[in-house]
């Protein structure tokens, strides 16, 4: 294990540290919310088992987008939120969130017809009105081909162009643990959390191992925000507690680039799902699967079943070329930390939860990227609006502050 790096920790006084704030996983959920408590005053820790940013958050597919796909399950709010969030990071993190375009191809034998793709556009439009970025347009059969000459245009009848935008993932939580230990975040790498140290049944701290050894550090509040570990944290705090979160897997191809100059939004014929096929720093990047996952997020893997179901989906539309296995120079998987309930992973809330179990802690979970920041700012609302001091902590920063 490698050493732990600790910024000016009171650990080296050989004291256990107290905090306003204990953050417990360093993804983007934990590292905003530190960025988020930080500016407005509180003292705080982050607490991260492996490197910042190397779970579930440099796995996602980039696109700091609405989800234009969640329309069709009605999470209209979820959607607004997230391309205002979009607009927020075009104008905030220039360095990390560029526009992107989008070409959405219609074919004859596909799922969803051009009048439905049409109303969806316009909804979305409708809910990003205050965007920078474009207007959607419709497209004929021969503007999209010229535009996408390694596309299929068998069956082609037209489709539209609309524009989101594309984000460094592991580069944003970086650039948050950046900002909030330049204002006095601790920060704890390759250290995990065992345990919770509890009085009278409440959290009041955490036991934390690392190369240097076992040590505690209290906290008035305790955050779980470690996304698809969620669960296993929970369990730590109340043995007999329901699961909180629910993952699905989603597994990603990376091949050399594609005759494509924009990304595109395809149907998965298999199964009529979304799938996207996006330029990614000089290669093609082809995702997602989603599948249920229930077994320990440390061992997730790419399988050769997701190779063959992003193969088979991206070789339908494309013309005098089929993608195989020795196409793929890299894949990679995440596992999406959606809410637990009954219902089928497709038709599951793509928003977030924030819960207080009955010792306190509290656990963060869900949600998309896009909208880390209004998760933050929630987050750190509700932690001060339970402080004794509520009002000597100042209001959200976040909202225009720049990450460079
Ligand atoms: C395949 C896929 C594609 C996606 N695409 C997009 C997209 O294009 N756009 C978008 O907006 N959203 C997307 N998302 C959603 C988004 O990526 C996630 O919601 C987000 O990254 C979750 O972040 P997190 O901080 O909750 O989890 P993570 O990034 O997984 O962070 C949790 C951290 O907790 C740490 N940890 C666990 N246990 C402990 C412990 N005991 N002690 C200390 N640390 C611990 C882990 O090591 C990990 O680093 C996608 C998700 C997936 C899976």
């Amino acid at each position: 294990m490698e050493r732990s790096r600790q910024t000016k920790s009171p650990m080296e006084l050989n004291q256990s540290p107290h905090y306003d704030l204990i953050i417990i996983g360093g993804g983007i959920n934990g590292a905003s919310v530190a960025r988020d408590a930080i500016l407005r005053g509180l003292t705080v820790c982050l607490i991260e088992k492996n490197n910042f940013g190397l779970g579930t958050s440099s796995r996602s597919t980039k696109l700091a987008h609405g989800g234009i796909r969640y329309l069709e399950h009605f999470e209209f709010t979820l959607v607004y939120e997230s391309l205002r969030e979009r607009q927020l990071l075009l104008q905030n993190a220039p360095n990390y969130v560029k526009p992107l375009t989008f070409i959405y191809p219609v074919y004859k034998s596909g799922h969803r017809s051009l009048f439905r793709i049409r109303c969806g556009m316009w909804l979305y439009s409708l809910l990003s009105r205050n965007s920078t970025l474009p207007k959607h347009k419709m497209l004929t059969k021969e503007e999209i081909i010229e535009q996408c000459p390694s596309l299929s245009s068998h069956n082609l009848i037209g489709g539209m162009m609309y524009f989101d935008a594309q984000m460094k993932d592991y580069e944003l939580v970086l650039a948050n643990i950046k900002d909030a230990t330049d204002n006095g975040l601790h920060t704890y790498e390759k250290t995990i959390v065992t345990d919770f140290i509890k009085e009278n049944n409440k959290c009041k701290g955490v036991i934390i191992e690392s190369e240097q050894g076992t040590s505690k550090i209290y906290g008035s509040c305790i955050l779980n925000a470690t996304g698809p570990w969620c669960n296993h944290l929970s369990k730590i705090d109340e043995p007999t507690a329901k699961p909180l979160v629910a993952p699905t897997k989603g597994a990603h191809i990376i091949v050399d680039p594609l005759q494509l100059p924009h990304a595109l939004t395809l149907e998965v014929p298999q199964d009529n799902r979304v799938f996207f096929m996006i330029p990614w720093e000089g290669k093609t990047l082809i995702g997602t699967t989603d599948t249920p996952f229930d077994g320990n997020p440390d061992t997730i893997t790419v399988t050769d079943q997701d190779k063959d179901y992003l193969l088979k989906a991206a070789n339908m539309y494309l013309d005098n070329i089929q993608l195989t296995k020795d196409d793929i120079i890299d894949s990679f998987a995440g596992l999406r930390p959606l809410q637990y309930s009954e219902e089928k992973a497709s038709k599951r809330s793509r928003d977030f939860s924030l819960f207080s179990s009955n010792s306190g802690l509290l656990h963060l979970f869900g949600g998309k990227y896009t909208s880390y920041r209004h998760m933050a700012e929630t987050t750190v609302d509700y932690i001060i609006s339970k402080h004794p001091n509520p009002k000597s902590f100042s209001a959200c920063k976040t909202q225009s502050r720049k990450l460079d």
